[in-house]
């Protein structure tokens, strides 16, 4: 499928040009053309959703609305199931957060990324220890949920794939475990579901969390589809218009509010209805390429790169679960979805993604990928390795700018 930026030229320290390589999509994947297509073919059509009788208004809340359906069908929920829009994955994993049920317990491998790992600030959290196999990671949960009081509400919170590692993570087994002990589970898919499809149904998970700009609808979208009782009796996300049914004067002073009790209750505000209908067309479009054609060119493309890689003196590609090859686990389901993460020996990462990047005009990700206790894991400490995630304070400019600026005549 044609995304955007494929014919990108960029400057070489060496002088000259060369054809820009984006290999960093676990970081953000480029759009589709037809995302991009889509987006452009309903831009004169653009008016405020849900707020107006007018035409375009009109037009744009059945635009939002059904995206809302083609998100649902996409990642196959539950009829009841509620589709809320986000900003992001770590949007989504907040906003349910906020909506815990007192008293609720959460259950987190320290291996999670940071937006599966920190928003539970308000929660009592067990923390696992990094499983090294997915057998391991399904016993260490049973081990930690068995005995816990099951009158009490309790949360588990796992990714579906690993943006570090690639490596996938058993989802279908801890959701069994966790409803056997009586907890509930969210699925982070932000680096799943661009590459593997998700049935909230098959999987057996309470809610599904991803993000647009991961799944080539890069504007500022997310998910959080799901059961919808603990977020129709949380407190909204953001209180504002949209989220309120009805507002009136109370009197002797304040106001009372009646909430909505469907997903605009959590989408106070104008919403983005671009990023939520980019969304949808990328939902429709892997729909359509289907995802069986993907899987198989992607482990052809995966198995390519280890060999590569395998080739290299001093190249080490990170695991966690000791797999490798995208068909460790036989059949038709890889172990791993197409991320591979490597250090070279003698090498500092960071400077080899910017050799990469400068010499040869390849986009590499580099640092500890907002997972920082699981890259240290994987490194064993290697002190050679640094990273953050986002913006270095101060090394760059004040907020990380990098000084490098589009091509005269690219972007407007
Ligand atoms: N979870 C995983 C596995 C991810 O790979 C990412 C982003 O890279 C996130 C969560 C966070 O996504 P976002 O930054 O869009 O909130």
């Amino acid at each position: 499928m044609p995304v955007l930026g494929r014919d990108v030229t960029v400057p070489l320290v060496t002088g000259g040009e060369v054809t820009y390589a984006a290999l960093d999509y676990a970081a953000s994947a480029p759009a589709l053309q037809r995302v991009w297509d889509d987006v452009a073919a309903y831009a004169p059509y653009y008016g405020s959703v849900h707020r107006g009788a007018g035409y375009l208004s009109q037009l744009s809340t059945d635009l939002f609305e059904s995206s809302r359906a083609t998100v649902h069908a996409f990642l196959d929920c539950r009829e009841d199931d509620q589709v809320v829009f986000t900003r992001s994955t770590t949007d989504s994993l907040n906003l349910l957060a906020g909506a815990l049920p007192g008293g609720c317990e959460v259950f987190v491998f320290e291996t999670e990324h940071h937006a599966s790992l920190l928003p539970w600030t308000d929660a009592r959290v067990t923390y696992l220890d990094a499983p090294r196999t997915p057998q391991q990671a399904v016993r260490a949960l049973e081990s930690a949920l068995s005995g816990r009081d099951l009158g009490a509400p309790a949360l588990v919170c796992v990714t579906g794939a690993s943006n570090v590692t690639g490596e996938l993570w058993p989802v279908r087994e801890l959701a069994a475990v966790s409803h056997a002990h009586g907890a509930r589970i969210v699925l982070d898919a932000a680096q799943l579901a661009p590459h593997h499809p998700v049935s909230v149904r098959k999987l057996g998970v309470d809610w599904v969390a991803f993000s647009g700009h991961k799944l080539y609808a890069p504007f500022g979208s997310g998910v959080l589809a799901g059961r919808a009782d603990w977020l129709r009796d949380a407190e909204p996300y953001l209180a504002g218009g949209g989220a309120s049914r009805k507002v009136s004067r109370r009197a002797g002073g304040g106001v009372d509010v009646e909430w909505h009790t469907t997903a605009a209750r959590h989408e106070a505000g104008s919403p983005n209805v671009i990023g939520v209908y980019a969304i949808a067309s990328a939902c429709r479009a892997l729909t359509e390429a289907g995802f069986d054609a993907l899987v198989d060119r992607e482990r052809h493309l995966v198995e390519k790169v280890l060999a590569g890689l395998a080739e290299v003196p001093g190249v080490r590609v990170l695991s966690l679960f000791g797999g490798g090859t995208p068909s460790a686990s036989g059949g038709r389901t890889p172990a791993r979805v197409g991320v591979v993460s490597f250090v070279v020996e003698g090498w500092n990462s960071s400077h080899l993604a910017a050799a990469l990047s400068a010499e040869y005009g390849i986009g590499v990700r580099d640092g500890l990928f907002c997972a920082h206790p699981l890259v240290r894991t994987l490194l064993g400490g290697d002190p050679q390795q640094p990273g953050e995630c986002g913006a270095p304070e101060g090394e760059r400019g004040e907020r990380g700018e990098t000084g490098v600026r589009p091509a005269e005549g690219a972007g407007a």
